[in-house]
C-alpha cells in the first residue's frame, strides 16, 4: 500500500491550518482513533491496520503520518518520536500525538503553519 506524498501532505496539513486554533495542543479524535483503509483484498471497511515495526528504529512516520494513522502507534512509540525530535515530552497520548504530527509536518514544510 501506498500514498501519494503531494496530495496527502496537502491534505494533513490543510486539516492543520484549519483546526489547529481548535486544538489546545491535543490530537483531535479523528487522530486518535484513525479510520483505516479499507482491505484492499476484501474491500472491508476500516479495517487494514498498520503493522507497526517493534524496533521502534524502523517505524516508517511518514508512511503513517500521510495516511493520519499515528494514532495507531502506542504512547511509547509516540514518546520515542518526540524524544528523537527535541520535543521531549511526557504527557496523555493525545498530546505526544499532536506533537508527533506537527514535528512531522514540519520536517516536511518547515515554514508551514505547524509550530506549536
Ligand atoms: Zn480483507
Amino acid at each position: 500500500m501506498e500514498f501519494d506524498l503531494k496530495d496527502k501532505f496537502l491534505e494533513v496539513g490543510r486539516f492543520i491550518a484549519e483546526n489547529k486554533s481548535r486544538m489546545h495542543d491535543r490530537a483531535p479524535s479523528v487522530w486518535m482513533n484513525p479510520a483505516l483503509p479499507s482491505c484492499r483484498f476484501c474491500q472491508q471497511e476500516n479495517s487494514a491496520k498498520p503493522v507497526i515495526q517493534e524496533k521502534k528504529k524502523q517505524i516508517n512516520w511518514l508512511f503513517l503520518l500521510l495516511g493520519q494513522l499515528l494514532g495507531c502507534c502506542t504512547l511509547e512509540q509516540l514518546k520515542y518520536f518526540c524524544k528523537h525530535t527535541k520535543n521531549h515530552r511526557t504527557g496523555a497520548k493525545d498530546r505526544v500525538l499532536y506533537l508527533t504530527y506537527l514535528g512531522l509536518c514540519k520536517q516536511l514544510d518547515p515554514t508551514g503553519p505547524f509550530d506549536r
